[in-house]
């Protein structure tokens, strides 16, 4: 038990990751993991194949949804909900304004790569995606296809990235409402990958922590694949210190992120204790608020 490992960050179609939810559980059996939580953007729509699949392999899984926040650009601020109840108002009032904003932003995006003569429609970027959520990724995927650029990386810092050719933001709700509406979604939130907060000094770190704490937060991502040993070891002191539980994920995308291999945070490997918190947080939550 002590040397088993999890994953709980990744995507697959129902957002912009390459596999499906079911194809995600096997290969978490392969990478050797015994826990998974699925974490697509804006949407629990993976979960329920996920989830089944999980238990016909006999892998532990909990549900999970990643949502961006509101946050001085070109730094990101992402939050997981852990365990939120897929049948809960609330979420579903959340995925909805979620959809809303990306359909709102995607065909400017395209509507600004024709006018700098790139042919992409957005037929073919609904098609790439699958009719689940849309996201740059899908888009990039289109750009490389077509050899508009040569890599995914280049498909963003050209053109889909803050200070890109054909950057468009989207709404995002303010850190407080997202944390608020995974809470009475029923779920635990966990703040993503702090790294890409881009913040300049630790000062600036913890104020940010501590405000997120005081409206909620339950957790913080201390294992990533953008987090090296320094701030694995700084983000575990951090969490320690503001009572915040601890967890670890891969962010796996499939082939629209080759680097990314699930089950592996940046050649770390996440422990099963931060699986066995995350469950406990998550039950606890349930057995105080029922979700409405
Ligand atoms: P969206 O959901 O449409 O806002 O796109 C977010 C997705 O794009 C996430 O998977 C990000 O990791 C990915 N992404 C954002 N910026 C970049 C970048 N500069 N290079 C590669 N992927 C990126
Ligand atoms: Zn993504
Ligand atoms: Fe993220
Ligand atoms: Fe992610």
């Amino acid at each position: 038990m002590s040397n088993e490992y999890v994953d709980l960050h990744c995507h697959s179609t129902a957002s912009d990751g390459t596999f499906s939810p079911a194809d995600v559980v096997q290969l978490a059996l392969q990478a050797g993991v015994s826990a998974l939580a699925l974490t697509d953007h804006d949407t629990v729509a993976g979960v329920a194949e996920a989830s089944a699949e999980a238990a016909k392999r006999g892998l532990d899984f909990i549900t999970g949804i990643e949502i961006s926040a509101d946050f001085p650009q070109p730094a990101t601020m992402h939050i997981l909900g852990y365990g939120v109840d897929p049948a809960s108002n609330v979420l579903a009032d959340l995925t909805r304004r979620l959809i809303e904003g990306r359909d709102n932003r995607n065909p400017r995006i395209i509507k600004k790569l024709n006018e700098l003569n790139i042919k992409i429609t957005m037929d073919e970027v609904e098609n790439e995606a699958g009719g689940k959520v849309i996201g740059r990724p899908h888009m990039a995927a289109i750009l490389l296809r077509k050899g508009y650029v040569s890599s995914m990386k280049q498909a963003f810092d050209k053109y889909l990235a803050p200070g890109g050719l054909a950057y468009f933001d989207k709404e995002r709700l303010s850190p407080r409402e997202a944390l608020e509406m995974i809470l009475q979604s029923g779920g635990v939130p966990v703040l993503a990958h702090p790294i890409q907060l881009r913040t300049v000094n630790d000062g600036e770190l913890e104020r940010i922590i501590k405000d997120l704490k005081d409206l909620g937060l339950v957790g913080l991502e201390v294992m990533h694949s953008d987090h090296g040993d320094p701030q694995v070891e700084k983000y575990t002191k951090l969490a320690d210190r503001f009572g915040l539980i601890k967890t670890g994920g891969s962010d796996f995308h499939g082939t629209n992120k080759t680097r990314i291999k699930l089950g592996t945070a940046n050649s770390r490997r996440v422990p099963r204790a931060f699986f066995e918190t995350l469950r406990e947080r998550v039950a606890a939550g349930r057995k105080a608020a029922p979700t409405p």
